[in-house]
């Protein structure tokens, strides 16, 4: 998936300020942050979005949410509390096509979203 900016970022293609990375994922800070602490999470391998994800491809789903509560964990956000986002497809506001999970904290976050 050459024109895929995550793929890129995830190739080192394309710079971004990463947090955290090992063989399945990588997790970095979005360019657009939404809140003080704003990381997305993503596979390394590309999938389009969680409507595309295969049950092999599903287990990498549960390291990156074991991974966000251990980074949240260590940047104190697990007694504020913080928030998890997968946005699928138009009208979930998916606008990156590699399936990506947003962490957001350090701020309250109102609901419901808009
Ligand atoms: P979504 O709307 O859920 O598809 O989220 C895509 C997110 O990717 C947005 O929050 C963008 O700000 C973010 N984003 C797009 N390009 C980059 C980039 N090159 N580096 C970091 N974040 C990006
Ligand atoms: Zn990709």
């Amino acid at each position: 998936m050459n024109d895929c900016i995550f793929c890129k970022i995830a190739n080192k293609e394309i710079p971004a300020k990463i947090e955290y990375e090992d063989d399945d994922m990588i997790a970095f800070h979005d360019l657009n942050p939404q809140a003080p602490i704003h990381l997305l999470f993503i596979p390394k391998k590309h999938i389009e979005s969680l409507d595309k994800l295969n049950q092999e491809d599903s287990i990498v789903i549960g390291k990156i949410f074991f991974q966000i509560s251990k980074l949240a964990q260590s940047l104190g956000l697990d007694e504020s509390g913080y928030r998890v986002v997968n946005n699928m497809g138009a009208d979930g506001g998916q606008t990156v096509y590699h399936i990506h999970f947003h962490l957001l904290g350090k701020r309250p976050l109102t609901w419901p979203p808009g």
